[in-house]
């Protein structure tokens, strides 16, 4: 009997373990359940020009996020702000400002919690939260989801996909959020930017002013090779 118990509690213990270190190490690559979905999206067309869609994450923020509009209108491009919906509450002037903007806005949850962790009740709840704070912040509907570290289960997957979302993870991740020099981030750009490209970038959880620099070399150099920065929206839904 206490064998028969160890041995579950073993195997509950090895399979716990390998779907969290699954979830964890292996965020950045498809996972075993986004295939029974069609609404995880990780890049546009290949087939279409050489455009491709610049997001940045975890803002509004008020110290990068006014630099990084500036940088963005000085080049042309357009981008993709996944809010988390408390930022946005607070940070108001910046919502109507990145809407204005003609940049897309997508929802990261409201409080942007580690959401496999959570009941599938909280789930739904920072899903809905999360898109009643960016439109109350004046940032319009959204139907574009990226969950909080990539962190996604088929219970997100069902909510998102019942609520209408499309859940946009990413292709290029040039780890922005681990601080490194604005010419590494910008070298990563360089290299691995394509047609199709889904980049994520952060404009909000610490000083992202690296960031902001790199974004502002980058463009000029990616346009001289005729690439386009568009919206996630234009990117997937209106590939030429
Ligand atoms: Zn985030």
């Amino acid at each position: 009997m206490n064998l028969g118990g160890g041995a579950l509690f073993g195997s509950v213990a090895v399979a716990g373990a390998a779907f969290y270190g699954l979830a964890a190490t292996r965020v950045t690559r498809p996972l075993l359940w986004d295939r029974f979905y069609d609404h995880v999206i990780w890049r546009g067309s290949t087939a279409s020009p050489a455009r491709f869609a610049l997001s940045f994450d975890d803002g509004p923020d008020p110290e990068n996020t006014p630099p990084l509009l500036d940088v963005l209108e000085r080049h042309g491009a357009r981008a993709t702000f996944f809010m988390v919906g408390k930022q946005a509450l607070r940070n108001r002037s910046l919502v109507e400002r990145v809407a204005r903007s003609g940049h897309e806005i997508g929802n990261h949850s409201l409080s942007h919690r580690r959401m496999i962790f959570l009941s599938r009740t909280e789930i739904e709840k920072e899903i809905d939260a999360g898109a009643d704070a960016i439109r109350d912040a004046g940032g319009g509907r959204t139907s574009l989801f990226r969950p909080p570290y990539g962190l996604r289960d088929p219970r997100l997957l069902s909510a998102t996909a019942k609520r209408g979302y499309r859940v946009m993870l990413w292709s290029v991740m040039p780890w922005d959020w681990t601080r490194p020099p604005a010419t590494w981030i910008e070298g990563w750009l360089r290299l691995r930017v394509g047609a199709g490209s889904i980049v994520v970038l952060h404009d909000g959880g610490g000083d992202r002013s690296a960031t902001v620099e790199a974004v502002d070399r980058v463009l000029p150099a990616l346009r001289e090779r005729r690439f386009e920065a568009v919206t996630l929206s234009e990117l997937i839904e209106r590939p030429a």
